[in-house]
């Protein structure tokens, strides 16, 4: 088996795990593990050089059982098929897990972003959104990119202009792909928003009495020693949320190497210094560790791997210290490492969970696109006058008049940030206390990922059922 076969086999045994607490048709469950599309592709690039390179990509989709089908678009070298393969098979599950009506899918070209200028990024990703809408891999109602690795806002509206340039009139246009600045149809709260659900999952984990006594730590995220990896859009922004809930961020791990302070690292302040030298290291006020990969293996309660796969193999994880695994990135933990994580007793918080915020915060851009107004124009200010006349019965009654300031904060009206952020702290509550639910009942289960794997396999399989086969 090559190397690069790995990341799709891995996500399979954790699925086949999961399949064993079932008794549906074998032949049910092939359909739901297999990948229905796989899209590769190469296109010329001219560059600035005036030379010409061919570019591969990929765009996979694995399950039509819901259209469209949903997925990030990582640029990096080291994309691979069965990479984006496994990636698409995680946001099936990921989506049915949050209850985001979506099929998964996932792309990847495979280039060094750092390699090209800024107008080469704008052609080949305009070329890459071009080659997709010829085949019918792109639209509002069947298949909606998102960023990932590599890529943000900037390359999701090059995708959004292509789009419409090749379907001109099309009213729904903008819903073609989510993660799109809030200028240019994006949702506010979009670009936070994994990070942002990553923070509500360790939340609601360190609420659980039983499981925090279990782990010898004390209940609450209060004064929890985070060591993050990967400083990216995940990364910064769960140490932003995590830090500002209370926890202390102890430890930043990043390309170039890691730095450590016990009393709390300020994650604004690091990615500022990294941005002016080109690395995390020299920090004031921290220690460098120069093996940014052995970071990793310091003594904390929670570890946040928010960069690629494979960080956890049946190497390293031994000398892993932490209580809790925060899987911000989508399959870090290798299924050699998971074992001896879960003989250690430390609770893994699995990818498919807990990095759903992005995809579900997408969703909701995609009801924005489709719905042509901002969430909350048409109530705010119906909602503040109803407040408003609730204050004043109750200062009426009291006999207290509020203060201006209490006043500003109680009767605002909801906006578009305030109901984004709602519904994705419902969503992420929802979905960890229905994980528990399926782990507590059902017997044998061993962790939460299995549990993760088997509540998906059960609503995928639904669908099937309900829907029937065609023809
Ligand atoms: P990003 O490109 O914004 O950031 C990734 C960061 O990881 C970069 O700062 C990079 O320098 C760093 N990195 C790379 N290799 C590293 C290494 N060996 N050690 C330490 N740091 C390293 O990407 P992102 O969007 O934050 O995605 C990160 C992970 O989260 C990926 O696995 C992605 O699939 C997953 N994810 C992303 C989203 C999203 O909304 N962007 C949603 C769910 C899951």
């Amino acid at each position: 088996m090559s190397a690069q076969a790995n990341f799709f086999d891995q996500v399979t045994q954790y699925f086949n795990e999961a399949a064993r607490f079932t008794d549906y048709p074998k032949g049910l469950l092939d359909q739901i593990r297999a990948c229905n599309s796989v899209y590769r592709f190469d296109f010329p690039l001219r560059r600035n050089s005036g030379e010409i390179e061919v570019i591969h990509a990929w765009r996979v989709q694995h399950s039509h059982h819901k259209l469209p089908v949903k997925g990030g678009i990582r640029y990096s070298p080291e994309v691979y098929e069965e990479e984006v393969m496994a990636l698409a098979a995680l946001m099936t599950y990921k989506c049915a897990l949050v209850d985001v009506p979506f099929g998964g899918a996932k792309g990847g070209i495979k280039i060094e972003p750092k390699d090209y200028s800024l107008d080469e990024l704008e052609r080949l990703t305009r070329r890459y959104a071009a080659e997709l809408t010829k085949k019918s891999f792109l639209g509002p109602g069947i298949d909606v990119p998102a960023p990932d690795y590599g890529t943000g806002e900037r390359e999701m509206a090059w995708i959004a202009d292509t789009y419409a340039a090749f379907n001109p009139g099309q009213l729904d246009a903008l819903g073609c792909v989510t993660g799109k600045p809030v200028t240019q149809g994006g949702v506010r709260g979009r670009k936070e928003a994994t990070g942002r659900g990553l923070f509500f999952a360790l939340r609601e984990a360190c609420n659980e009495t039983d499981e925090m006594k279990r782990l010898g730590l004390p209940r609450g995220l209060d004064g929890k020693r985070i060591i993050v990896q990967g400083l990216g859009n995940v990364g910064y922004h769960a140490a932003k949320f995590c830090r500002e809930g209370g926890a202390l961020i102890t430890v930043i791990a990043e390309r170039e190497g890691a730095i450590r302070n016990p009393k709390g690292l300020n994650e604004e302040a690091v990615v500022q210094h990294r941005r002016a030298t080109g690395s995390p290291l020299g920090v004031p006020g921290a220690t460098d560790i120069a093996d940014s990969r052995a970071a990793l293996e310091l003594e904390c309660d929670v570890l946040l791997p928010a960069a690629l796969e494979g960080v956890f193999t049946a190497e390293n994880a031994p000398r892993i210290q932490a209580k809790i695994i925060l899987e911000g990135a989508n399959g870090p933990t290798t299924p050699e490492a998971d074992p001896v994580f879960r003989q250690k007793g430390m609770l893994v918080i699995p990818d498919i969970y807990c990095n759903a915020g992005g995809v579900t915060v997408s969703y909701f851009e995609w009801l924005k696109n489709l719905s042509h107004v901002r969430f909350g124009r048409m109530q705010k200010r119906h909602e503040q006058a109803n407040e408003l006349g609730m204050l004043k019965v109750i200062e009426e009654t009291t006999g207290r008049k509020f203060t201006d300031a209490e006043r500003a904060a109680l009767a605002k009206g909801p906006d578009e940030q305030d109901l984004v952020n709602s519904g994705l702290e419902e969503t992420m509550i929802a979905a960890f206390h229905e994980l528990l639910n399926v782990q507590r009942q059902t017997t044998g289960v061993p962790d939460l990922r299995i549990a993760a794997f088997l509540n998906a396999i059960h609503k995928v399989a639904r669908s099937y059922t309900e829907l029937g086969i065609f023809p």
